[in-house]
């Protein structure tokens, strides 16, 4: 995990708006062919030449879609553009930039938004990508951050949610429930921790669960594996709400049905071992959960044997026609009407 630091503070005024911008992002170096102009200017300057641009943004609000207790800066800087990428490979697209909104209240030194700023250009690194603007205010309570990421792809390479067809297979990648079972956790120790500070809670067993949560990843391989493959998928979501309200989305806007296998839902077995001390089951954990931002996808059945081997990717279903419904079929092989509980107003 990414590591807090800072221990001094500096008041944001000493500097003034303008010194905050400068000092925030005079580290950020421009990757990307298609970034002309950065930061710096009224406006920053793209040239996509003759691909499609693709474009998604997200607000975060402090205490409604994060808690500072136990979220650090330099996590929720990485997440919150992390989430952002998450929307333009789900669209089959390359991300390439991202803007970064943020107003904070005084309560925030210096050294906090050096934090946040750790994160936001830790994941700029990592996937390869430009922070090329973004604007800053002031709160008079909690933080606000607002991400804006900009990809690119070729028109015939763009991937809707509405595509799926009557027979497709349904595939979803790595495995699911892990973010909101980190939550749980995260959760817990909080309460503990407000009755007892001096308590060290050793969370060695549940490392993959907050990673999940804390730091997740995008799967900006996926486009990159479905190019190689040779495999175009006919529809595609990224899962932030948790997998039955994003197989929804793709049922109804691809006006068609599905059967979900339940014995097929890729768990890790940190899942299984803390859905059982949670006492939650893990099925309603991966189908409401959310956070995971994998990908779920349709192909079409002719691409089975391009897919069938890969480890990343798990053929969990396929489409039927609209009329059979979006059902889930169980492990005691009942077809049950899958319903969105994809909302949470922990994870909202
Ligand atoms: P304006 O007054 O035109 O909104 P600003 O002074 O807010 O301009 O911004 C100056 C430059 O700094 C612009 O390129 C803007 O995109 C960038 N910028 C402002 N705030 C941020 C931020 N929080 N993170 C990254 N870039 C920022
Ligand atoms: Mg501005």
């Amino acid at each position: 995990m990414i590591e807090d630091k800072n221990t001094s503070r500096t008041q944001i005024s000493d500097l003034g708006e303008f010194g905050l911008i400068d000092h925030l992002t005079k580290n950020f170096k421009i990757k990307q062919k298609s970034t002309n102009l950065g930061i710096g200017d009224d406006a920053a300057v793209l040239d996509f030449k003759n691909k499609k641009c693709v474009l998604s943004t997200d607000l975060l609000i402090e205490g409604v879609h994060f808690d500072l207790s136990y979220v650090p800066l330099k996590h929720l800087g990485y997440k919150a553009v992390i989430v952002n990428l998450s929307d333009i490979y789900a669209m089959n697209a390359t991300a390439t930039q991202v803007t970064i909104s943020i107003a904070v209240s005084n309560r925030f030194p210096l050294e906090a938004l050096e934090e946040l700023y750790a994160g936001i250009d830790t994941a700029a690194k990592l996937y390869n990508i430009d922070v090329v603007g973004g604007d800053t205010t002031s709160s008079t309570t909690g933080l606000i951050i607002s991400v804006t990421a900009i990809g690119y792809a070729k028109e015939d390479d763009l991937v809707y949610r509405s595509g799926a067809k009557d027979n497709d297979l349904l595939v979803v990648t790595g495995d699911l429930g892990a973010a909101y079972m980190g939550l749980q956790v995260l959760e817990r120790e909080k309460q503990v921790f407000k009755v007892n500070p001096n308590s060290q809670p050793d969370l060695d067993r549940y490392t993959y669960l907050i990673e999940r949560q804390l730091k997740p990843e995008a799967r900006k391989d996926i486009p990159e594996l479905l190019k190689a493959l040779e495999v175009m998928p006919t529809s595609m979501i990224d899962i932030s709400d948790g997998l039955s309200s994003e197989v929804i989305h793709l049922c109804k806007q691809s006006k068609v049905g599905v059967s979900l296998f339940e014995e097929k839902i890729p768990l890790d077995p940190a899942v299984i071992s803390i859905c059982e001390e949670f006492k939650l089951n893990s099925t309603t954990v991966a189908l409401s959960g959310g956070e995971d931002y994998e990908l779920l996808f349709t192909i079409k059945q002719e691409d089975y044997p391009k897919i069938k081997a890969n480890p990343n990717l798990t053929i969990i279903g396929h489409m039927t026609d609209e009329k059979s419904g979006i059902g889930l079929v169980t492990r005691a092989n009942e077809k049950i009407e899958l319903k969105a509980q994809g909302w949470n107003p922990i994870n909202e």
